[in-house]
């Protein structure tokens, strides 16, 4: 289960296990020329760069980007309209200049980056960019390394994405280094950086999009999912006991439907198919689109619990991000939650009770019962069950514009 720490977490610490590095635990500032090299630029168009760290060049000069990697940085922006020391703010995700025993430059290691990551967040919020160009795995460590739980993945995985970060209040542009562009040898990699430079500068432009709060309605009785039968289509999404329906004890906790893109209704599954009968009639309605993130999962749960063949599937948002975007690691919907609505967090409390104990067992049950017997866990997990049928909907939305001709 992919997701991210919660702001709680990360608010005071530089990193999730509670643990706050500093220039003192690291030392590598008293080994240096420049110690703590400070931002540098103009700032004009409130585009803020990231590098990894001083080389030899900048270690001397004082000042970020000024060798031969930095030229081609400022060479390449100067060609799409962007002046890299007056219109940008430059700095590192590490301040001072990393080298090896034999004094080359080398890359900081995570805990280097760690350590200076206090720095990183408070620049952020002194200079309030409109836009954060992460430029190669350092900075994607720095930026969002404490906050994806999960296998962060190289830049590869992330560049190409504007995400709208609503704990930055800005947008977060990854893509590669530009000595990783230095040394590739194929056109490919030079023209996708450009792209996604291109892409970058054009968000500076665009108005930040705050997310919306949804409106989520708790309901005990059933009869009120009446109100939607006239609708087009709905998103809507199961909490189960497990990953497969057929097994013995398993069966579906709660469910929720998400019918516009601001609003749902969540609610525990009834045990009688009487009080069922609302949401499976709806379910069985050919007149309403079915939209789902694997809807494979929602089609079989139907299918063996609630002895119910769902009919008009219209979207599957997994698919979709998949025919969209071949990247392996990127289909998740608390992935595509984050990069496409910036959303960092509204899983972490309950994904760990989603997982069995026995990891390799797909028939096992899992914890969710745990969970809500927990105080306020009933609540807590359908607001989450009711979060993520919105975001698939939300997701619907979008990829339905990026893929089809109207
Ligand atoms: N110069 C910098 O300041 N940072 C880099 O990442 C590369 C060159």
């Amino acid at each position: 289960m992919e997701g991210f720490f919660t702001a709680k977490e990360t608010e005071m610490a530089s990193r999730p296990d509670g643990k706050s590095y500093s220039c003192v635990s690291c030392g590598m500032y008293k080994n240096v020329n420049t110690p703590r090299m400070k931002p540098f630029g103009n700032f004009k168009k409130k585009i803020m760069n990231i590098g990894e760290a001083p080389g030899e060049v900048e270690d001397k000069v004082g000042k970020p980007f000024q060798g031969k990697t930095g030229k081609l940085l400022e060479y390449t922006y100067k060609k799409l309209g962007i002046d890299l020391f007056e219109d940008c703010i430059n700095i590192n995700a590490c301040y001072c200049r990393p080298v090896t025993e034999d004094g080359d430059n080398r890359s900081p290691s995570n805990f280097e980056i760690e350590s200076c990551r206090k720095t990183t967040l408070q620049y952020i919020k002194e200079y309030k960019p409109k836009v954060i160009i992460i430029l190669g795995n350092s900075a994607l460590y720095s930026l969002i390394g404490h906050r994806w739980k999960k296998d962060l993945g190289g830049i590869s995985k992330w560049r190409g994405y504007a995400i709208p970060d609503q704990d930055f209040e800005c947008w977060l542009c990854p893509t590669f280094h530009p000595s990783y562009v230095e040394r590739s040898d194929t056109a490919d990699v030079e023209t996708i950086w450009k792209d996604d430079l291109k892409q970058a500068f054009e968000k500076a432009k665009e108005p930040f999009p705050k997310y919306v709060e949804p409106t989520i309605e708790i309901i005990d009785d059933l009869y009120h999912l009446t109100n939607i039968v006239g609708i087009d289509e709905f998103a809507f999404d199961y909490e189960t006991t497990g990953l497969k329906p057929h097994a013995t004890g398993h069966r579906i906790i709660c469910a929720a439907i998400a019918d516009k893109e601001n609003h749902a209704y969540a609610f525990m599954m009834p045990d009688t198919k009487a009080e069922r009968q609302p949401f499976v009639e709806l379910l069985a309605n050919k007149a309403i689109g079915k939209i789902a993130q694997n809807m494979k999962f929602e089609h079989s749960w139907t299918l063996v619990r609630l002895r119910t063949e769902v009919q008009n599937w219209v979207w599957d948002t997994m698919l979709a991000t998949h025919v969209l975007d071949n990247k392996s690691g990127v289909t998740g919907l608390k992935f595509q939650t984050y990069v496409q609505f910036g959303i960092v967090d509204y899983d972490s409390e309950v994904s760990p009770y989603l997982k069995s104990k026995e990891e390799n067992n797909a028939n096992a049950i899992n914890r969710i019962q745990e969970f809500i017997e927990l105080p306020g866990g009933k609540q807590k997990l359908l607001r989450y069950c009711a979060l993520d049928a919105i975001h698939e909907l939300r997701l619907a939305n979008i990829q339905r514009m990026n893929i089809l001709p109207f």
